[in-house]
């Protein structure tokens, strides 16, 4: 890949950085842009306001094209546009929406999906939720039970979905479903596209342990399916043939989690906080251990920011009608696991350098970058099962990476 930035790119950078910096002057406080943040009504407001403004400047699509509400940008001014939003820890971008289904439609959906569902994304107007893990079927995904029966123009789909990050805020979902019961495992699995406000369609919450801790709603939930009408337009790709559109969006979801931005942000201020606190009389930033750690994070993430344009640039590709093929897996994979693992490794080193003062998740003096480095702990264990755990990524890189027997 040519790293070298085409003309027009560092203009824009610096408009995008204009942009974030004003508009995040109005993030509530304390914002981190975790989960848990737009679980406020505060936070969600902020979320939608920011969502719309990007809209509006055609910067959730920039390198769509023009006729599905994209600018038809390069995919530089992509990449500089994904890592400036990640730096400012902006909010506004949905990974199930923008990141997942988007590139998915582009590279497989039909004309007539790509027209319907592309352009209301781009503005930032409809939001996606993904129902694919059941209560049987996570990393075993293929062994997935909510069925869909055909009946006239429609599918009726009956089951239940969990694990649904943000579905009590979505409009829409893209779900995996059975529509065979004689083909087995994967061969019978059909991909739809559904409104979650139709019928039979119910939402609940779930908590976890990082939102019970900050008492605020969870971002996750159960979703009831009973007798729930899709029409078959509704359908992406064949009939059991969902299994392939699924491992395409597998592959855009675990590149969109490996957001390398934000850790370059957290560093910078780690940096600064250990330039200016003292500890036995001396700047932390002096002390030998401290600095091994940051210089090892910092050693990391500019590994993965380097291998992550380069994924993102194959990925461009496939969108724009590349093949698929087996090589985007075990780099997806890779991007996820390291990027994941990193995240964990990360807050466990910033927890340990702050101390117990960085617990503190308040606005006061004595509660340094207000808790952010325990806050990611607890979200990092997450981090690692979403989009496929640490252990489904290695298995993937083994098997389609380095060929070496399935498991
Ligand atoms: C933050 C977060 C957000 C999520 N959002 C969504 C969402 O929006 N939509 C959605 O559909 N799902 C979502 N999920 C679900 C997620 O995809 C599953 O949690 C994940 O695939 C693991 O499945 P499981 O929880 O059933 O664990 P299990 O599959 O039961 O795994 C349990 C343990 O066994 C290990 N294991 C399982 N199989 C193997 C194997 N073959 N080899 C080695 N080890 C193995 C796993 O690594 C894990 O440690 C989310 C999960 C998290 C944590």
């Amino acid at each position: 890949m040519d790293f070298e930035p085409i003309a027009g790119t560092e203009e824009l950078k610096k408009e995008f950085e204009d942009f974030f910096r004003e508009v995040m002057k109005d993030a509530p406080p304390g914002w981190e842009n975790s989960p848990e943040d737009l679980e406020t009504e505060e936070g969600w407001a902020f979320h939608k306001k920011v969502q719309r403004e990007m809209g509006k400047r055609g910067w959730l699509a920039l390198a769509w094209p023009k006729k599905y509400g994209g600018l038809g940008k390069s995919i530089f001014e992509q990449l500089t546009y994904n890592e400036v939003r990640a730096y400012y820890r902006a909010p506004g971008w949905d990974l199930q929406g923008v990141g997942m289904l988007a590139p998915t439609l582009l590279a497989m959906g039909t004309e007539e999906q790509r027209e319907e569902f592309l352009p209301p994304i781009a503005r930032g107007e409809v939001i996606w939720a993904q129902l694919w893990s059941e209560p049987e079927a996570g990393s075993d995904l293929a062994n997935l039970q909510t069925m869909a029966v055909r009946d006239g123009d429609d599918y009726i789909l009956n089951g239940q979905k969990v694990w649904t990050t943000g579905a009590h805020r979505a409009d829409w979902a893209f779900a995996l479903v059975r529509t065979s019961k004689e083909l087995t495992r994967s061969r019978g699995l059909t991909y739809l596209l559904f409104d979650l406000k139709s019928p039979g369609v119910d939402v609940r919450p779930l908590p976890t342990m990082s939102s019970h801790s900050r008492q605020v709603e969870s971002h996750f939930n159960e979703v009831f399916l009973d007798d729930v009408r899709v029409p078959l337009k509704n359908r992406v790709g064949e009939e059991n043939q969902g299994w392939a559109i699924t491992r395409a969006t597998m592959n855009f979801e675990r590149s969109g989690l490996a957001g390398f931005g934000a850790l370059r942000h957290s560093l910078d201020e780690l940096i600064e906080f250990c330039k200016e606190t003292k500890w036995r009389g001396k700047p932390l930033s002096e002390d030998p251990l401290v600095r091994y750690r940051l210089a090892e994070i910092a050693v990391c993430i500019e590994a993965g920011h380097a291998t992550g344009r380069h994924l993102l640039w194959g990925q461009h590709k496939v969108e724009m009608g590349g093949a698929p093929g087996m090589g985007m897996v075990p780099r997806a994979s890779s991007m996820k696991y390291f990027a994941s693992e990193l995240s964990q490794r990360f807050a466990y080193v910033g927890s340990q350098i702050m101390g117990l003062y960085g617990q503190l998740k308040s606005q006061s003096k004595w509660a340094p970058m207000s808790g952010r480095f325990e806050r990611a702990y607890q979200a990092a264990p997450g981090g690692n099962m979403a989009g496929g755990t640490t252990e489904i990524q290695k298995n993937l890189v083994a098997w389609t990476g380095l060929e070496l027997p399935r498991a």
